[in-house]
């Protein structure tokens, strides 16, 4: 059955995923009585990132953008459950106050110490341990070849399925459309995007529209003409319990990419491969936890040496190949009534918040009002202006 829709929409959300429940709560808040609606084709998700990511927030970037978007969506996820109570429903996201910590071998440790210095200029609270420090702190470590590391102790990690669910139903409260479709094509003129066409054969008109279609930003970008160089990359999520017990552990990073965290009475992450081929593929590969993993896990923390891995699930990075960070705001001459929020690399889910909120803000005010984000928008991919995180992932 076709659900009936309103001849036009002042804005039309495409993905209604994490980042696009975000961005239609936000709108909504910012421009109460205009008509939104969000058109996402999966009420389940079942291959959203959001549902497969892991959680993680960190203030841990170079790039003030990214520390300022990290530093309001912690506060706003911490207070999340009291402050989008909606129909008189807390809104549970179970957050985790575990910390992250990066580490480094002794050749990247100045970087360390520059990213640091950084955090701590904007109000991040960061502690710089060396290898003695690390192994104070963390006893199951191996730090015999690392330099130092830097942790923040009050990052940590949410349930995304919550975080997302919570913003939908919020943005619902507040007068927001779902509809269940999934966008197909898109009519634009010379000066402008006019419709969308849907796979149920019916079309939504809308004054603006927003490209929040995750991993699959890049196809939608296309059907408006656009070129948005967001790609899919797949990346596995294992749970794994050690041989021996280990203490609790912060979100452990080292520069290998190899990152995860305590979860119940074991621990659950990964290894990212950037090199693994671009595509929309979910297959899991059983043996990635044994082959990459495990080394890597066992080497940090020789009580992995005997660790079994319960469960690995796969999932898609959306990759800006310009840069790694996202793309935030309209779109190029002539496209000024679509905009994108898309492009995380893996960081959406923490993110959300802030993006959500500053593409609210530029769409009500033409402007930011509270984080300046034009450097991330949509200039830098037509300028060909990489502008990436300075080591760190
Ligand atoms: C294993 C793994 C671990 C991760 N860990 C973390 C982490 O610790 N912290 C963190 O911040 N991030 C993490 N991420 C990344 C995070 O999941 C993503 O950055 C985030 O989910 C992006 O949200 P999104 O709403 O843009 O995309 P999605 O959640 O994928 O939502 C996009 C939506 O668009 C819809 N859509 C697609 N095509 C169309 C169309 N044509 N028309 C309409 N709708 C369409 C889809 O159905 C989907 O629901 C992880 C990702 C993975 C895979």
């Amino acid at each position: 059955m076709t659900q009936e829709l309103p001849a036009k929409f002042d804005i039309a959300i495409i993905g209604g995923g994490i980042v696009g429940s975000a961005v239609a709560y936000f709108v909504q808040r910012e421009m109460p009585g205009s008509s939104v609606c969000v058109i996402e084709p999966d009420p389940t998700y079942e291959f959203a990132s959001a549902l497969r990511a892991s959680g993680g927030c960190r203030v841990q970037f170079t790039r003030p953008e990214n520390i300022e978007m990290s530093l309001f969506s912690i506060d706003f996820i911490r207070k999340f459950e009291k402050d989008m109570v909606s129909n008189g429903r807390p809104a549970p996201v179970d957050w985790v106050e575990g910390g992250y910590l990066f580490i480094v071998p002794p050749e990247n440790v100045a970087n360390l110490e520059r990213n640091v210095r950084i955090q701590l200029a904007m109000g991040c609270e960061v502690n710089l341990l060396d290898a003695q420090g690390l192994k104070d702190k963390f006893p199951s470590m191996n730090v015999s070849d690392l330099g130092a590391g830097a942790h923040t102790p009050h990052d940590g990690w949410c349930d995304p399925n919550g975080l997302l669910w919570g913003f939908r139903r919020k943005a619902v409260e507040l007068g927001v459309t779902y509809v269940q479709d999934r966008v197909v094509g898109a009519n634009v003129d010379r000066s402008r995007a006019r419709s969308v066409s849907l796979e149920s054969g019916q079309a939504i008109a809308a004054d603006r529209f927003i490209n929040v279609a995750g991993a699959w930003a890049g196809n939608v970008a296309e059907m408006f003409g656009m070129h948005l160089p967001i790609s899919p990359l797949r990346r596995f999520e294992h749970y794994f319990t050690p041989g021996t017990p280990v203490e609790k552990l912060p979100y452990v990073k080292d520069v290998a990419r190899l990152a995860f965290r305590s979860e119940g009475n074991g621990f659950s992450g990964g290894l990212v491969n950037g090199d693994e081929p671009r595509g929309f593929n979910f297959e899991v590969d059983h043996d990635y936890f044994e082959n990459v993993v495990w080394p890597a896990v066992a080497h940090r923390f020789p009580a992995f040496e005997a660790a079994k891995c319960h469960r690995t699930w796969s999932g898609l990075y959306e990759v800006n190949e310009l840069d790694g960070n996202p793309v935030i705001g309209a779109g190029p001459v002539g496209l000024e009534n679509l905009y994108t929020v898309a492009g995380f690399s893996g960081h959406g889910m923490m993110h959300a918040p802030a993006a959500g909120r500053g593409i609210a803000e530029l769409i009500a005010h033409g402007k930011y009002q509270s984080i300046d984000l034009s450097r991330l928008g949509y200039e830098r991919i037509q300028n060909n202006a990489p502008y990436a995180e300075e080591g760190i992932l």
